[in-house]
């Protein structure tokens, strides 16, 4: 059952947004960032931080994109199984990738503790759940790669499993202890927090409407200001509005939305997810759950928020989970995915001294926080290369038709889901 007057329930648990105005007047900077999510935070900060004159401009608020409406998962890596990493990258350019975001947690955290941010922080590992057969081969492969790789995971059987989701539904489990979950808007806001105390200026309600390049120099313009750069970095990912430097043309939109529960009562709470550990499964139409500080069930699936959507998650928690009862969902919420074409980051030197970096396919709290650092370090010359691939993306085709392919696709799953289960 929905509430009334849903929104998400990031904005409504957040810590407190920093008071930013919008950008008026002529300014001068080193560095312009465009887009307040993860990316172009972290970027600011970590430049900030070296010194360098920086201002990040966001059209809306701070994290009105991806950054503020995400499951929260902080995993390690990227989308792809490793060995496809590899062959996509070639061998020494995927192990890098790999080895930079394979320790993106441990950034993650660290600087949430540095920075003393207030963000529902839990450790305690994410756990990719196995759905039938195939989910249990595809669990295989994944620990059979990331094992040779060093990393510390674990293969749960469908026993240990069960104990540890509270559900009979899976397999198998693939425990990641590196991992761990988020409130991601109040990491945004933390983040921003971090920015400002180094010195970056933050600016909201600033829509950057047009960009313009003479000798070397940026003029950045909003509707009641502008800023000259010798350098600006796009980091407007799947939300990029206005056209900025043509970027939507480079991924596939593709909406997940989320359902919140009320918080659980005690005896509920000890059915599910003892651990607290955030879960997605090994569904190609993927869903993921994870509670929240209050003890509020996070549940989620691909496709936009709806009637459909929120019957078959209430239809799937049953099933998953029948200990708990119906449960009233108060809150829901939409975000879009930017899908790359081989679901990978890309950073692109579109001109001289303009960045764009995007295309997390739905792996960017460590990614971004990760990339923007590096980027930094790149801006100042402490390092050479980055551990994504610096490409220039080509336009992705029909873009539209796969947006409708994958929305029609994920409506038809869940629809069919729920006739199975009446059956
Ligand atoms: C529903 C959902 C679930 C996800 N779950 C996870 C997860 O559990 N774990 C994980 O690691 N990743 C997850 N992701 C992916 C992750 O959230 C994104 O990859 C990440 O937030 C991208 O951050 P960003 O800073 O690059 O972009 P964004 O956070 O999207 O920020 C871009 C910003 O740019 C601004 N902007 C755009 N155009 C302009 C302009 N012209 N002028 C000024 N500002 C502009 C936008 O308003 C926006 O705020 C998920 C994404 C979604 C949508």
């Amino acid at each position: 059952m929905m509430g009334s007057g849903c929104q998400s329930l990031w904005r409504a648990s957040a810590t407190d947004a920093p008071q930013l105005r919008a950008l008026e007047g002529s300014h001068q900077v080193d560095v312009v960032i465009v887009g307040g999510g993860f990316t172009g935070l972290s970027t600011a900060l970590h430049l900030a931080k070296e010194g360098i004159a920086v201002l990040l401009l966001e059209a809306d608020e701070l994290g009105y994109g991806g950054s503020g409406r995400n499951v929260g998962l902080v995993n390690a890596g990227v989308w792809l199984e490793p060995d496809l990493l590899d062959k996509q990258l070639g061998k020494e350019a995927g192990r890098q990738m790999y080895d930079a975001l394979a320790a993106a947690p441990e950034f993650v955290f660290k600087l949430i503790e540095e920075y003393d941010i207030d963000c529902e922080a839990t450790r305690n590992g994410t756990l990719h759940a196995g759905v039938g057969q195939a989910g249990l081969a595809q669990l295989e492969r994944r620990f059979a790669q990331l094992k040779q790789r060093g990393a510390p995971v674990s293969l749960l059987a469908a026993k240990d499993a069960q104990a540890r989701i509270g559900s009979d539904k899976f397999n198998g489990a693939l425990f990641d202890p590196r991992a761990g979950t988020i409130q991601p808007l109040s990491y945004v806001r933390g983040l921003a927090k971090a920015a400002l105390k180094e010195g970056a200026k933050l600016f909201e309600c600033s829509p950057v409407t047009d960009l313009t390049s003479s000798q070397g120099n940026w003029l950045v313009k909003t509707p009641h200001g502008e800023v000259a750069a010798n350098k600006v970095i796009l980091a407007t990912n799947a939300y990029c509005q206005h056209g900025v430097a043509n970027q939507s043309s480079k991924f596939v939109p593709i909406a997940y939305s989320q359902l919140a529960s009320q918080p659980l009562t005690s005896s509920q709470l000890a059915q599910v997810l003892p651990n607290k550990e955030g879960v997605w499964d090994t569904c190609t139409v993927m869903s993921s759950f994870r509670l929240d500080q209050r003890g509020r069930l996070i549940f989620g699936g691909m496709g936009a928020e709806g009637r459909v959507l929120s019957n078959w998650a209430s239809q799937r928690v049953r099933e998953l989970f029948p200990a708990l009862g119906e449960l009233a969902w108060e809150y829901s919420w939409t975000g879009n995915i930017a899908y790359s074409a081989d679901h990978l980051p890309h950073c692109q030197q579109l001109k001289e001294g303009l960045l764009s970096i995007s295309g997390y396919s739905g792996r960017g709290i460590g990614p971004g926080t990760v990339m923007g650092m590096e980027l930094a370090q790149w801006i100042t010359g402490q390092r050479e290369t980055l551990s994504i691939p610096m490409t220039k993306l080509k336009d992705i085709p029909f873009r539209e038709i796969q947006r409708i392919f994958y929305e029609l696709g994920a409506q038809t799953y869940h629809l069919g889901q729920q006739v199975h289960a009446l059956r």
